[in-house]
C-alpha cells in the first residue's frame, strides 16, 4: 500500500524535503492562515521580538512541519525540531531550550504526546522564558532559575482535543489546517513536477489531485509513483491516461479514500444500516479511538460529502452507498 510507505523511509523524507516550500509565497492553500501569519511575522520582525507561540493543528500531511520551517525562515531565525514522545525527561527539554538563540523557533511535533512533567516544565519556559534546573544530587541538591533567550514555540498536533487547557492557553496564535481543495493540490502537483524535472500536464495533475485525500504529502507521493509508470510504460510525460492507469494499478480509490476511510463507511453501512449512529459506537465497532476518528478521519469524509453529522449521530450519504456498491434504497443488502 502506497500510503503505508509514506513516512519513515529516509528516501521518502529526502524527497519530501526537496519539495518543501520555504517561503510563504511558495506555500499554496491555507490562505487565511498564511495571511495572518504574514502579519504576525512582519510585526514581530519590526519590533525585533520573538513571535508569539503558535499552535498548528489538523490531520497529518497537511504541512505543519513545512509551515513552521517557513515561519522560522521568514522570521530570519533558526529552528530546532523535536517531538512530544522524544522529550522523555525535563532535562531533555532543558537541553534544547538552553541551546536556542534569541527569537529562534522550537518546533514540537505531536505536542499532545508530551509527558505531564515535561509539559509542566514547558509552562514557565513559554510564559516568562525561565526554567528551573536542579544542581547537584543528594543533600546538596538545589534548584536554580535560568533565563532563556526569548523563543517561539510552534506546537503541532493531529489531535487538538488531547491538549490540556493550560498548555492550549499558552499559545497566542492558533491555526487549524484544513484539507486542500483539488485546485490547490493540482497546483502543488505541478510545482512538484517542475522541481523534479518531470513533464506533467494540467489534466494529469488534476487526476492525481482528485485522488490525494486532500493531502499534499499524498499528492507528492502519488506523483512520484505515477512518474515511474510514465517512464517505464509511457513516454516519460505524466499524461492523464498514464496517470489513470498508474492510479488504478496502485489501487488508489477514485475518491482518494484510504483503507480506514472505507472501513468507517463500510461499518456504518453494514453494521448500522447507514446510520445515524453515535461516534463511540462506530469507534468500538472498528476498534479505533473515537477522537482519532473525529479529528483525523471524519473531517475529510464530511468535506467530501460521504458522511453527515446529524443530531442523532453520523449518517452516510447516498454517495457513500453508491461508492461502496450498495443501493441506498435496498439498505441491508
Ligand atoms: P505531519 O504532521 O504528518 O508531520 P505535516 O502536516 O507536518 O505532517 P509536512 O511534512 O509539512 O506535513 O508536509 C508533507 C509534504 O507535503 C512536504 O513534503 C511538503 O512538500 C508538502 N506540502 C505540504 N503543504 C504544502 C503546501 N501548502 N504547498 C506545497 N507543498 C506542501
Amino acid at each position: 500500500d502506497i500510503r503505508a510507505s509514506q513516512s519513515g523511509k529516509d528516501r521518502d523524507s529526502d524527497f519530501e524535503k526537496a519539495l518543501r516550500p520555504s517561503e510563504f509565497d511558495s506555500f499554496s492553500g491555507q490562505d487565511k492562515i498564511i495571511e495572518n501569519l504574514r502579519v504576525f511575522v512582519a510585526a514581530a520582525r519590526m519590533r525585533g521580538e520573538s513571535l508569539d507561540h503558535v499552535l498548528l493543528h489538523g490531520p497529518p500531511g497537511l504541512g505543519k512541519t513545512t509551515l513552521s520551517q517557513i515561519v522560522a525562515n521568514e522570521l530570519g531565525v533558526g529552528i530546532k525540531i523535536t517531538s512530544g514522545p522524544v522529550l522523555d525527561k525535563p532535562g531533555d527539554l532543558a537541553g534544547i531550550l538552553t541551546s536556542l538563540e534569541e527569537n529562534d523557533v522550537l518546533f514540537i511535533d505531536e505536542i499532545h504526546r508530551l509527558s505531564p512533567i515535561v509539559e509542566e516544565y514547558l509552562y514557565s519556559a513559554m510564559e516568562d522564558f525561565r526554567i528551573d534546573i536542579m544542581i547537584d544530587k543528594g543533600p546538596g541538591a538545589r534548584s536554580v532559575q535560568l533565563s532563556l533567550s526569548p523563543f517561539t514555540l510552534i506546537g503541532a498536533t493531529t489531535r487538538s482535543g488531547l491538549l490540556t487547557s493550560p498548555l492550549r492557553a499558552r499559545f497566542g496564535i492558533n491555526c487549524h489546517l484544513e484539507y486542500y481543495d483539488h485546485e490547490v493540490l493540482e497546483r502543488i502537483v505541478l510545482r512538484s513536477a517542475r522541481l523534479l524535472g518531470v513533464k506533467c500536464t494540467a489534466e494529469a495533475a488534476h487526476e492525481i489531485a482528485l485522488r490525494s485525500r486532500g493531502t499534499p504529502r499524498i499528492a507528492n507521493a502519488l506523483l512520484r509513483r505515477v512518474r515511474d509508470f510514465a517512464q517505464v510504460k509511457g513516454s516519460g510525460v505524466v499524461e492523464p491516461e498514464i496517470a489513470r492507469y498508474a492510479l488504478e494499478a496502485l489501487n488508489i480509490d477514485r475518491y482518494g479514500l484510504d483503507e480506514i476511510d472505507n472501513k468507517i463507511l463500510t461499518t456504518i453501512i453494514t453494521k448500522f444500516k447507514g446510520g445515524p449512529v453515535g461516534l463511540t459506537t462506530i469507534a468500538t465497532a472498528l476498534g479505533e479511538d473515537p477522537g482519532t476518528i473525529e479529528e483525523v478521519y471524519e473531517p475529510f469524509l464530511i468535506k467530501e460529502g460521504f458522511i453527515k453529522r446529524t443530531p442523532r449521530g453520523r449518517e452516510v450519504t447516498e454517495l457513500a452507498w453508491i461508492h461502496l456498491g450498495h443501493s441506498p434504497e435496498g439498505r441491508g443488502m
